[in-house]
């Protein structure tokens, strides 16, 4: 049985947050407050994600803590409302059915999610609140075009990027979708006894330690979104110019408020192209971004089995070399490729990593060491802070070539050009790399060709102060393309 439209209208709607922790431009919110009299809030700290986590020894993570303060953003924005965030520590699966029953809520409202275990989550969820005579209502809301809006002539889900991006721009000039307020006030706020909203388990009753997270130029919340939003205004002209730079701080570092919706995708989407329409080349580089997150959602939900394997079939047949000795090399950031060693201790000391070197370690990992995409995904999904399954899959499969319009196999990143093009002066090197700090900019980029007296006046001793290179990238190239050969032959 599903609840009428009369009994909504006046009945209480249950919104669930998840990976949109915001009220402002909220669908799932404004969806609520349009069918249903009043509305309560609810997150939860799900066991099913967290536990998990905890048995891993993954107890400092920056995610938690940055969910953590977001969520203690909503509930005292909430209070001040007199409203508050309904939270719990326990199975989302659960903790729902419960909540919808002991508040009397006829609808529960959530942003809908593709990722694998979320849709097994809310499978678990609907069938337990249809049970017991309500409704789970799921709202598009972390797309600016959900998975089937942009498709081909055909009707079928685009697979290449090029042409999924002039469709969605067609279908954006046309619809031009806007952000909204919810009207979200008092009166609409269904009041929330002392029991049900007890606050907010700290992090220590979670499981979890503090992190590093108050040190980083990460600010958590929709306050902390907007802020970020404001910064990157300023620059954004700058961004098609200076993006691949990773010395330079030209992208928006809003990956992490992506991530968890504390910004609206369709408020930055309506800006950039706003920005783009008045002449900026910038904002339309930019908007171009955007579209590639849209566009790796939709391959997620049509083609989900590239969560566990190749887009390209015949990809699975590639024999990996899979050292785990060179595995941990390219974690530590100690393959002897400095910018590559650079962009991993930037990942280990700030949960981010620029995407020119994302790129760059996921070619490394996968076509200079000859290790399974798997592995740097599974990593990235640990270490990322901005952890997305379908950007983050997305960019691996395109890296080590097995995605749907990835660059070709036997292109291969060399490591010292890509070094000696995007970190020309070795600035970044030098910023994660202290102990090459003093090489001059010509020989930072491959220190094991400088001549020993620059590498004596530098007090760099190559195998004792900074590695070797583990392999050379002429010969690891041509293996790659021998192990790569098997999509071809058909065997
Ligand atoms: P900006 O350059 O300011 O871009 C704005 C936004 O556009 C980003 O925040 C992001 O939401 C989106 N975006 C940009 N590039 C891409 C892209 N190639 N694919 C999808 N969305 C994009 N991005 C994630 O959000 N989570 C991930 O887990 C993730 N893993 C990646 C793994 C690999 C191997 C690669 C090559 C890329 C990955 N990306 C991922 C995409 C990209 O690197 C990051 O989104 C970007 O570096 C975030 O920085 P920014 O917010 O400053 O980006």
């Amino acid at each position: 049985m599903t609840i009428g439209a009369d009994r909504a209208a006046t009945g209480l709607g249950l919104v669930w947050l998840r990976r949109d922790l915001r009220l402002g431009d909220n669908r799932a919110l404004a969806a609520a407050l349009a069918e249903c009299g009043r509305v309560m809030v609810a997150f939860v700290f799900d066991r099913d994600i967290l536990d998990p986590l905890l048995a891993r020894g993954l107890a400092a993570d920056r995610r938690v803590e940055f969910i953590h303060a977001s969520v203690g953003e909503i509930d005292a924005r909430l209070r001040a409302l007199g409203g508050a965030l309904l939270v719990r520590h326990a199975r989302a699966a659960e903790a729902i059915p419960e909540l919808a029953a002991a508040v009397g809520a006829c609808r529960v409202y959530c942003g809908h999610d593709d990722e694998p275990r979320a849709l097994e989550r809310d499978a678990a969820v609907a069938a337990a609140l249809a049970a017991d005579g309500r409704e789970l209502r799921r709202i598009e809301d972390h797309m600016v075009f959900g998975a089937d809006a942009v498709l081909t002539v055909q009707g079928r889900p685009y697979t290449v990027f090029t042409p999924y991006r002039t469709a969605w721009l067609a279908r954006y000039a046309r619809l031009r979708p806007r952000a909204v307020v919810p009207p979200l006030d008092a009166a609409r706020l269904a009041p929330v006894s002392p029991e049900l909203a007890a606050g907010i388990p700290s992090l220590a009753t979670l499981g979890f330690v503090p992190t590093d997270l108050a040190r980083l130029p990460i600010a958590a919340g929709e306050s902390g979104g907007q802020a970020a939003l404001r910064a990157f205004v300023e620059r954004i002209d700058g961004y098609a110019r200076d993006r691949d730079f990773p010395a330079l701080p030209a992208t928006s570092q809003l990956s992490v408020h992506l991530r968890f919706g504390t910004v609206s995708v369709r408020e930055l989407a309506a800006l950039a192209w706003q920005r783009a329409q008045g002449g900026s080349d910038g904002a339309q580089t930019w908007l171009s971004q955007l579209v590639w997150r849209d566009f790796f959602f939709q391959i997620l939900h049509h083609h989900p089995r590239v969560a566990t394997g190749p887009f390209k079939p015949e990809y699975a047949r590639i024999v990996w070399r899979n050292d785990p000795a060179w595995f941990a090399a390219w974690r530590e950031g100690r393959t002897g490729y400095p910018l590559v060693d650079a962009a991993m201790r930037q990942l280990a000391a700030t949960g981010f990593m620029h995407n020119r070197l994302r790129m760059l370690v996921a070619s490394f990992l996968t076509k200079d060491l000859g290790i399974d995409w798997r592995w740097g995904e599974q990593h990235f999904a640990d270490r990322l802070i901005d952890f997305d399954l379908a950007a983050n899959n997305g960019g691996w499969q395109w890296a080590a070539s097995t995605g749907c319009d990835a660059q070709p196999y036997f292109r291969v990143f060399n490591p010292v050009l890509q070094s000696r093009k995007f970190d020309p002066a070795g600035d970044f090197i030098r910023r994660f790399v202290p102990e090459l700090a003093a090489l001059p900019a010509r020989d930072i980029h491959a220190p094991w060709e400088a001549p020993a007296v620059v590498l004596a006046a530098a007090g760099v001793r190559l195998g004792t102060d900074y590695p070797l290179p583990i392999v050379r990238h002429d010969l690891a190239r041509a293996e790659t393309l021998e192990r790569y050969a098997v999509v071809k032959s058909g065997d």
